[in-house]
């Protein structure tokens, strides 16, 4: 049975499916927080709709001993090491709603299969969410035939690889000059196209200006190249620009329309707030990786936030937290 148009879950006697925790995503996040849970001997269930946000390229950098490895490639190790577990279950599904359900002490989540999986009804004690964000990239025509090839949007993640090529940096949001000067300390030829926005204010100009970072205001009509990548940024008014590659500014936004009912404090831009331990402000829910406030949005980063997340989430479950 679809959960979609279904009414909305009643906990009863039923709901057979009950896990002592259940994890929202199965990104570095979510499988690391799993890969903890079992091995303190809990009963979790990973729900995963199987759209990593890192999908659009072919290789990640900076994780320690994977350094270059395919993304596919790490959650899949992840999977595996997870699934070995004999108190492990992996299921690809598509969370629709999460609610409180106080007849079974905590939750109900209902998932719409994906990928020929059966829905899920399942419950538990202890949530964590970890579904990773949304982007949005610039509604330019050639966008995707260039994002996470030449064009990438984590700074951290692949600079190295932009050293000392001429470099765009196309964005619309406040932190871009910010992002200029992180770019700039491997190249000394940048523009910053900010696509016919007021993203850098006159005095961000300036400073980039003695830095000799270029600004560019006019707004980009697309990106264009050939068979080896990028070759340039063409604008509305029919120049084009010649870089070979950069950066992209998306706007990320936090998926959690599932949790409406939780109402759980998020902050200005929508990120789950949490405390040191990854605990939201709902008891018995947590929450770890790129959803929470942005610390570097790195692979790594994420499946270390998911470990801490563990490690609250089993002291939660001993009543010790
Ligand atoms: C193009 C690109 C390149 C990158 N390159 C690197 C790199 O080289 N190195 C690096 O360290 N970082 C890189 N990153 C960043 C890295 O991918 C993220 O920081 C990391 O994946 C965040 O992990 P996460 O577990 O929080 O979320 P994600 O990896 O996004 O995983 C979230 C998972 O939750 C699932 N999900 C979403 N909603 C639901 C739902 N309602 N129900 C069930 N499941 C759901 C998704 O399908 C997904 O599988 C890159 C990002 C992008 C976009």
């Amino acid at each position: 049975m679809s959960a979609e148009g279904a009414a909305a879950p009643r906990p009863t006697e039923d709901l057979t499916d009950r896990y002592d925790v259940i994890v929202i995503g199965g990104g570095p996040a979510g499988l690391s927080a799993g890969l903890n849970l079992v091995r303190a001997r809990r009963r979790v269930l990973i729900l995963d709709s199987n759209r990593p946000r890192h999908s659009a390229t072919l290789v990640s950098h900076g994780f320690l001993t994977r350094d270059g490895v395919s993304p596919l490639e790490l959650r899949a190790l992840g999977r595996e090491e997870f699934a070995a577990y004999p108190t492990a279950e992996f299921h690809q599904g598509l969370v629709e709603s999460l609610e409180p359900a106080p007849a079974v002490s905590g939750f109900v989540v209902n998932a719409r299969g994906v990928r020929g999986s059966a829905d899920r009804v399942v419950t538990a004690p202890v949530v964590v969410l970890a579904n990773g964000l949304t982007e949005t990239l610039p509604a330019l025509p050639s966008m995707r035939a260039y994002y996470g090839t030449s064009l990438h949007s984590c700074i951290e993640c692949d600079l190295f690889e932009k050293s000392w090529a001429p470099l765009a940096l196309i964005g619309t949001t406040s932190d871009l000059a910010e992002r200029a000067l992180l770019v700039s300390q491997v190249t000394d030829d940048l523009i910053v196209f900010t696509h016919g926005s007021e993203a850098i204010t006159p005095a961000e100009e300036a400073a980039l200006a003695a830095r000799e970072i270029a600004v560019e205001r006019r707004p980009i009509a697309d990106l264009v190249g050939d068979r080896s990548g990028l070759t340039g940024v063409a604008l509305e008014d029919g120049t084009v620009v010649a870089r070979t590659g950069g950066f992209v500014r998306p706007l990320w936004s936090v998926p959690l329309g599932y949790a409406s009912g939780l109402h759980l404090e998020v902050d200005g831009e929508g990120y789950v707030v949490v405390d040191a331990r990854g605990a939201t402000s709902v008891p018995g829910v947590f929450a770890a990786g790129d959803i929470t406030p942005p610390g570097p949005q790195q692979l790594v980063v994420a499946a270390g936030a998911g470990a801490r997340a563990a490690a609250a989430v089993t002291r939660h479950l001993l009543g010790a937290l």
